[in-house]
């Protein structure tokens, strides 16, 4: 039969958590701050434990996703002695250093600890879309990843216990970089009266196009070789990127959500390397 699991925290996201568990089979316990939210679950079979203390003896492994870290170590810290000798997989998102803290946190108390990073928005937990990152204890990994499989695709980042923050923070930066493109391009257009939902198609199958460079950068930012392959070089690039942001001006649209990419274009260029990928801006982020 399936193993029991706990589900601290029943926001949209652990709500969607304890719906997949339930719908495999697990035997679900439920807790939350606000009691109620736990209502939807009763009906799917949750089991709704009185308190923390309750829902964290109910099951060997403890699911935790609250709204920040903080938030979890409030919640915890009182039933630390009760999570001795379990699993806490924490899906709360935050940065890698929390997740060391937390980690070194469960370590002094005896519990295994995952930390994880949820790629999916609610409706997606479950489904073939979606899939969470998970870094720390590679035992409590591999003891738990039929149960966490529930969730969607299991990634196992490394035994570095911030490791699975990070990667989730770099997808998420990642899509918010194509979010400020995506948004100043949808505002362009209806600057000059072409409807948003028209251009859409268009820029879906350019930025599509455009992802397909993904692995060519990815090689020059690892080896620190720009010049390689360069079929659109960043002095031509920066001499256009101009015309973007006097374009946005002239049209009465601001382009900050664009403009910090400039002077590091402008900057690699002057400092000799006019010749090369765009992708060597990157040479001037690191500290
Ligand atoms: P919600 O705002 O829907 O829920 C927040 C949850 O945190 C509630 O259960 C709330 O309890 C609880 N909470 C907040 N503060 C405290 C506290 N001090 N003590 C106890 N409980 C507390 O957020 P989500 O469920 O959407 O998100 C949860 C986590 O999942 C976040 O870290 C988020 O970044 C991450 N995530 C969310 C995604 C999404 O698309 N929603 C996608 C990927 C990750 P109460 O009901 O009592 O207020």
């Amino acid at each position: 039969s399936a193993s029991p699991v706990t589900v601290l925290g029943l926001g949209a996201m652990g709500t969607a958590l304890a719906g997949a568990f339930l719908a495999s089979g697990h035997p679900t316990t439920v807790w939350n701050r606000t009691p109620a939210r736990a209502e939807p679950l009763l009906p799917l079979g949750a089991v709704r434990a009185g308190d923390v203390a309750g829902a964290v003896e109910a099951s060997e492994l403890v699911v935790v996703c609250l709204l920040d870290y903080a938030s979890v170590r409030e919640v915890l810290d009182p039933v630390a002695g009760r999570l001795k000798g379990r699993t806490l997989v924490n899906l709360t998102n935050g940065t890698p250093e929390q997740a060391r803290e937390a980690a070194a946190w469960a370590a002094g108390h005896g519990i295994a600890y995952l930390d994880g990073g949820i790629m999916a928005v609610p409706p997606g937990i479950g489904t073939e879309q979606a899939f969470v990152l998970y870094s720390g204890s590679r035992d409590a990994f591999d003891a738990h990843r039929p149960v966490l499989e529930r969730l969607g695709a299991a990634h196992f980042a490394g035994t570095e216990p911030g490791l699975a923050a990070l990667l989730d923070i770099a997808l998420l930066s990642g899509m918010y970089g194509m979010f400020a493109g995506v948004f100043h391009a949808l505002a362009l257009v209806d600057t000059a009266g072409v409807p948003a939902e028209e251009f859409a198609p268009l820029l879906g199958t350019w930025i599509g196009a455009m992802a397909a460079g993904i692995p060519h950068y990815a090689r020059q930012i690892g080896s620190g070789e720009y010049a390689d392959g360069v079929v659109s070089n960043v002095a031509m690039q920066s001499a256009a990127f101009g015309n973007l942001l006097r374009a946005a001006e002239d049209q009465g649209l601001s382009p900050e959500l664009i403009a910090p990419l400039q002077p590091l274009m402008a900057r690699r260029v002057a400092e000799g390397h006019g010749h090369e990928d765009v992708a060597g801006i990157v040479e001037l982020l690191r500290r």
